[in-house]
Order: structure tokens, then C-alpha cells, then sequence
């Protein structure tokens, strides 16, 4: 039986990981759940999988936990604090699927005991790379990536020399927005942000699909997990979301990973690495699909991924900045206090900032300093918006 812990249990990524477990309950023994307001779906998943420990991320939702948890033998915890002993309780496979940077703590603390890491949680290396990759290094841990794109890259490397690598393409829907004039853009709602051409994900990476700050967060991702450089990392958009990634290498060849916009495919393989085992996802009928598009990005519609460049090209703590400030605009547009375009200026804004303060940037890479760049990050975003 291997030990399993899901951090974001409640969530997109939680449940499809949840559905995999579930489907061969005798080869799993569930350790910790966590979630945060849904507390029926997290009590009501940590009974069904016997889990020893149900977190919320909320301290004043902890009697409902209790309540809803109630003659079952699971133990109940709220708060940050519990989080991270969610992560740190002994196990061998834990899921990082906690949204945005409230995931790192808890992450990091599951690779310091050692388990395996399969990392949805894509803030983690935006915060803090070179912090996560030297910890599972310290701690004998393996770090999986969970992101589609990244799943796809870590495939395509099998057997490979990275040395051979010459480019690494990410392929984007184009989010929401890929086909609307670009004047239209400021006046976009929440509503219609909030929907997906073709994956089913949580509210925020939605949005950030729309404004690509997604895929600007990937490419730090791919540069931080693969350790190629910025100018070695493409982005192509590809409507079909078919192919999820491709690596070029230095004889021209070029490896594509395909399959269904269906992320119990990378979970599965994370979960089952490094074999492979039967997924329950959709077969692709190639000749139904037909054809596939690609089309380069329009980088007026898309300034997050300017800024991505510019966060890589200043390292240090700047992903923690941009990620923080990202966070902040994000939530200030679902409140509908901001126009979606403003997220991009707030960010860069924020950004420039920080620019006149090398001090900060230039810090150690500690927990607590990628935590107080997040929170400097969130503060000046909301000086910014109220200006
Ligand atoms: P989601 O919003 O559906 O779920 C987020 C989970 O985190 C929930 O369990 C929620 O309760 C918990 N949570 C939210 N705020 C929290 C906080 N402050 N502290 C602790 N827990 C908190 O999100 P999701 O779509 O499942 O995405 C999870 C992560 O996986 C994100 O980092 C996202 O970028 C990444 N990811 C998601 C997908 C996808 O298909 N959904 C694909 C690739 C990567
Ligand atoms: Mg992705």
C-alpha cells in the first residue's frame, strides 16, 4: 500500500486525483486531505478514503470540520500551520494542488520528509525554483511535474540527453479571449473570463488561461524545472490543446506529446511513474480531429508574457514579486474592482518597483524571504489599484 496525501483535495486537480485513487482503493492508504470552505467535500472524501487527517485552510471553519467529520475516526486541523503537518506526515506520493502560493509551505514540507512531489502547484517553482528543487535535492526527494505542458516535456525527456535539447515548446489554448478584437479585452466580465474552450479547471488558472498569466507562470515553470535558458523556451498557441508540449532537439527532430485535455492523464502518470498503467481517458480518433493549428502569439494581446521574460531575466526573487502581485490583481478583478487588461499593469507596476530595490530581489531565496517579497508583492499591488 503506498501512503498518499492530497493537498487541494477540494479542488480541480484534487478530485481528478481523488477519482484515480479511488478506482483501486486497495493500493492506496489516503494519510492527509486539505482543503478550504468546501468542507462537505473534504469531509465527505476523507471518510470515504479512511484518510488519518482533514485540514481546512480556514481556523474558523474548524468546528464544521469537526461536526461534519464527526464518529469517523479522522482527526480535524485548521489553519496554515496544519497545512504544512498535512504535508509533513509521513508519505510516500504527495499531490500539491493547493491554488497559488499558500501551496509552497505545505509543498516544501512534504519534500523535507522526503516523499515524492507531484507538483500542480505551478506557483511553487514561480515563488521559489531554486528554494523547491534544492530542497527535494537535500531530502532525497522526486519532484514530478504535474502541469500538462510539463508532464508532456518530462515525457518527451525520457531516455534523453538533456544536453541534446536545443528548444522547449509550450503550446496555449489562447484561453477565452484568443479570437476577440483587442479593444473588446478591457471590457471582458468575470463570467465570461471564467470559462474555458477546452479544459475544465479551478476559477483562477481559468482566468489566468484568458490572460495567459498562465502560461507566463509555465514558462518560468519549464526554465525553474528543466533548467534551460528563457531564449531556449517558445510559446505557441494551439486552439486544439491536443499537443501539450514539444521538445526540439539538436538533429531537428521534434518530439509532441499528445493526448486529451484531460489531466488525470499527467496525474495518472505522476502517480504511477515510472510506469505506465491503464488511465481512464478518452482515446483520440486522430482522423475526427482532423487538423491541428498553431499560431504564434500576439504579444499586444498578451503582456504576461513580456513580463515572464522580464521576471526571468531578473531571477532572484522576482517570480515571488510577480506571482504575489499577480495573486492580488487576480483577486481584485474576481471582486470586479479592476478591468482584466489592468491585471497586467498592475503587475508590471509592481514589478517596476521592485526593480529600484535590488535588496529585496537579490535576498537569500528562504522561506520566509519569498514569503515577505508575496506579501510586499500583495501590498504595493494594492497601492497600485488605489492610486
Ligand atoms: P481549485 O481552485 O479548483 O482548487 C484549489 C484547492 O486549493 C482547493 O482544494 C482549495 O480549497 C485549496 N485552497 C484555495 N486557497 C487556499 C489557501 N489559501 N490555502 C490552502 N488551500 C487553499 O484549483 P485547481 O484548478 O485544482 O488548481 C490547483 C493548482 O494546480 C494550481 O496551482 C493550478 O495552477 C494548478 N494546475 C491546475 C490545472 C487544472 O486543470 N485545474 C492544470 C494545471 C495546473
Ligand atoms: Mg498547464
Amino acid at each position: 500500500m503506498r501512503r498518499v496525501s492530497i493537498l487541494g483535495a477540494t479542488g480541480s486537480i484534487g478530485q481528478n486525483t481523488i477519482d484515480l485513487i479511488a478506482r483501486a482503493p486497495d493500493d492506496y492508504d489516503v494519510v492527509a486531505l486539505t482543503g478550504g470552505a468546501n468542507i462537505t467535500q473534504l469531509a465527505t472524501d476523507a471518510r470515504a478514503l479512511r484518510a488519518d487527517l482533514a485540514v481546512t485552510a480556514y481556523p474558523e471553519r474548524l468546528e464544521d470540520l469537526r461536526a461534519a467529520l464527526a464518529g469517523s475516526d479522522v482527526i480535524a486541523a485548521a489553519g496554515a500551520e496544519a497545512l504544512k503537518e498535512a504535508g509533513a506526515r509521513p508519505a510516500d506520493w504527495v499531490m500539491s494542488a493547493i491554488v497559488g502560493a499558500a501551496g509552497l509551505a505545505p509543498g516544501i514540507a512534504a519534500l523535507e520528509q522526503g516523499a515524492t512531489l507531484a507538483l500542480a502547484n505551478k506557483e511553487s517553482l514561480v515563488c521559489a525554483g531554486k528554494l523547491v528543487l534544492e530542497t527535494a535535492r537535500l531530502n532525497n526527494a522526486r519532484l514530478l511535474p504535474v502541469d500538462s505542458e510539463h508532464s508532456a516535456i518530462f515525457q518527451a525527456l525520457v531516455g534523453e540527453d538533456m544536453g541534446a535539447v536545443e528548444r522547449i515548446i509550450i503550446t496555449a489554448s489562447g484561453g477565452a479571449f484568443r479570437d476577440w478584437p483587442l479593444e473588446a479585452l478591457k471590457s471582458a466580465t468575470l463570467a465570461e473570463a471564467s470559462s474555458h474552450p477546452n479544459w475544465d479547471m479551478g476559477q483562477r488558472i481559468t482566468i489566468d488561461s484568458a490572460s495567459m498569466f498562465n502560461k507566463a507562470m509555465e514558462v518560468i515553470e519549464t526554465r525553474e524545472y528543466f533548467g534551460v535558458a528563457p531564449n531556449q523556451i517558445e510559446v505557441i498557441i494551439h486552439p486544439e490543446s491536443m499537443i501539450h508540449a514539444m521538445v526540439g532537439f539538436n538533429d531537428g527532430a521534434i518530439m509532441a506529446h499528445v493526448g486529451p485535455p484531460d489531466m488525470r492523464h499527467a496525474i495518472g502518470y505522476a502517480l504511477h511513474w515510472p510506469q505506465r498503467r491503464d488511465l481512464p481517458v478518452a482515446r483520440l480518433d486522430l482522423a475526427q480531429i482532423g487538423q491541428l493549428n498553431f499560431i504564434a502569439p500576439d504579444m499586444a494581446r498578451y503582456p504576461a508574457l513580456r513580463l515572464a521574460r522580464a521576471v526571468m531575466a531578473r531571477g532572484g526573487l522576482m517570480g515571488a514579486a510577480f506571482n504575489g502581485a499577480k495573486e492580488r490583481a487576480l483577486d481584485a478583478f474576481i471582486a470586479g474592482h479592476i478591468h482584466f487588461t489592468r491585471m497586467a499593469e498592475v503587475v508590471e507596476e509592481v514589478l517596476t518597483r521592485f526593480e529600484s530595490d535590488p535588496d529585496l530581489i537579490d535576498a537569500a531565496m528562504t522561506l520566509d524571504n519569498v514569503t515577505q517579497t508575496d506579501h510586499l508583492a500583495r501590498k504595493w499591488a494594492d497601492q497600485v489599484m488605489a492610486q
